[in-house]
């Protein structure tokens, strides 16, 4: 099974500092991730989605509301060929302590209850924040680093106790290098790619 798990808002979706998505008004999609998820989706990746949502545990939005923009969201890839494979959303806070907000890995613990392990060297993890990169470190698998979202760039990742594998611009060229089996061909759009291959 190839899977390729993911991050949503920062990878995905927009990034709202200190603000969430609470609604499919003020959800919208990243310029590339559309294609970057088509690249994966073509290749015979999975995409798993993983995705810390406290707003909800805040009760800034309701779970009706965040899983109501999850179906549109879906809506709207699967026009363009794209059928999201699995979602999970922490809903807590930090406050709840729970095992499953990011950096904790209790959602791959949760997949991997259902739909049994993987390659885990073989597999990577996208998304745009240091939890993200935690995570997949933890879990054993090889991790993407997108500025699309959170982090702006390579030097924010200096302190961070988790490095990730790679460093790119966005989703598409996240997918470029998941599909070349964790090789960067050089920048799909002709740029230079910013601190790629930190491994
Ligand atoms: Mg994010
Ligand atoms: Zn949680």
């Amino acid at each position: 099974m190839k899977i390729a798990f993911l991050d949503r808002d920062g990878v995905i979706s927009i990034f709202t500092p200190d603000d969430y998505i609470k609604n499919w008004s003020e959800f919208q999609f990243l310029p590339d991730a559309i294609e970057g998820l088509q690249t994966l989706v073509k290749n015979g990746f999975r995409i798993v989605i993983i995705s810390n949502q406290a707003g909800v545990g805040r009760k800034i939005f309701s779970e009706q509301d965040l899983w109501d923009v999850t179906e549109k969201m879906q809506n709207e890839l699967r026009k363009q060929g794209i059928e999201i494979f699995k979602v999970y959303y922490c809903t807590h806070t930090p406050e709840d302590n729970c095992n499953c907000r990011k950096p904790k890995t209790g959602m791959i613990e949760r997949f991997i209850a259902e739909f049994g392990d993987f390659e885990r060297g073989k597999t990577f993890f996208i998304g745009d924040s240091d939890v993200d990169i935690e995570v997949g470190a933890k879990t054993g698998m090889k991790t993407i680093l997108v500025l699309s979202g959170k982090t702006k760039s390579v030097e924010e990742t200096e302190n961070w106790n988790y490095k990730p594998d790679f460093v790119v611009a966005n989703l598409k060229e996240a997918a470029q290098i998941i599909v070349n089996g964790g090789n960067f061909q050089g920048g799909t759009d002709g740029k230079e790619n910013k601190g790629c291959c930190v491994e």
